[in-house]
């Protein structure tokens, strides 16, 4: 994938096989250095670009603004910053924005934001805010020169009532001007198939990258479950059970899952892989490498 342009939507729509890293901001000092740690082993790999998440209600504004202009000013790398509209007024988004742009970012992933309940509970408004990723979209087009990603949901948001209403959602997001999507962890190749198939069909031409996260164990497994409202599927589960007293055997045979995922999808022609990384490189490095398409 060329290294030309620094706009996401721009190097995604050039057709290249794109492969990028998520993170998140940590809590302290050793979470730091965990990260940065990470970061430099991912490094090598040449990613397309990386992108740092928000905390929930906003939490990490500083944190994830300051990770995104180091990786900006520091590192080869193309670094993408998460926004949500929780908990901020439309002129603290619009503030956010400008302090993005002036440090170097020029990439956003515009996002509702889970409610401060967490997810699943009921949605809270902020007075003077913003109600819906379609809207914060539209503000950053509207202040900034950003190029904006958005969120997409293979087998629908929890909170959407049916896959057409979901679909509708993600129209709603390209037609305010998102150019490309980046996906919640995909379970199955044919659950993100789906979402592209639909989106297609009502005219959502951008780039939509699936989300890659390997089931290392159990416990993340089961957060995954409680997170995102959805079941692992039974062929999953099926190689994984009668592992589950032996944690090294898990995590290879997670691995194994998510690498054939991995191939899977771009043999089916996603433009890429985003690698939810929760702040560590081994798991990523293990399946890019024995991947069988590279960049
Ligand atoms: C790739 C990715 C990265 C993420 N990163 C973060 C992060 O950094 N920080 C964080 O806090 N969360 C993050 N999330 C979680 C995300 O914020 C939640 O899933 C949130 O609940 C939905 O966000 P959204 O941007 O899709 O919202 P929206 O697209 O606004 O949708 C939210 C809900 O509102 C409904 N809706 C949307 N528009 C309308 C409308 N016009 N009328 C009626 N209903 C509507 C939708 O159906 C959906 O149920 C991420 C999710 C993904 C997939």
């Amino acid at each position: 994938m060329s290294e030309g342009s620094v706009r996401i939507g721009e190097l995604l729509r050039q057709g290249g096989r794109s492969f990028s890293f998520e993170f998140f901001p940590p809590k302290d000092e050793a979470g730091e250095e965990v990260l940065w740690r990470s970061i430099s082993e991912l490094e090598p790999l040449r990613p397309t670009f990386v992108s740092v998440t928000y905390g929930a209600g906003g939490t990490t504004r500083d944190r994830t603004l300051a990770i995104t202009a180091r990786i900006a000013q520091e590192t080869s790398m193309l670094p993408m910053a998460h926004l949500t509209c929780v908990g901020h007024t439309t002129d603290e988004l619009a503030r956010i924005l400008g302090a993005l742009a002036g440090s170097g970012v020029r990439n956003v992933l515009a996002l509702r934001g889970d409610p401060p309940g967490g997810p699943g509970t009921d949605w809270v408004s902020t007075e003077g805010g913003i109600e819906y990723a379609s809207d914060l979209v539209a503000l950053i087009r509207e202040v900034s020169d950003l190029s904006v990603g958005v969120a997409a949901f293979p087998e629908g948001h929890r909170d959407s009532p049916t896959l057409e209403n979901d679909t509708a959602i993600l129209k709603a997001k390209h037609d305010a001007g998102a150019e490309f999507a980046v996906t919640e962890m995909v379970l199955r190749a044919s659950d993100y198939l789906g979402l592209v198939e639909r989106a297609g069909a009502v005219g959502v031409d951008f780039p939509i990258v699936p989300g890659i996260m390997p089931i290392l164990n159990f416990s993340s497994m089961a957060k995954m479950v409680e997170l995102s409202g959805r079941e692992i599927p039974a062929e999953v589960l099926a190689r994984l059970e009668p592992l589950q007293d032996d944690p090294a055997a898990v995590r290879a045979e997670g691995i194994a899952i998510a690498t054939e995922l991995c191939d899977e999808l771009l043999e089916q022609g996603a433009p890429g892989l985003h690698f939810y990384t929760l702040n560590r490189s081994k798991a990523t490095r293990e399946i890019y490498s024995a991947l069988s398409v590279h960049a």
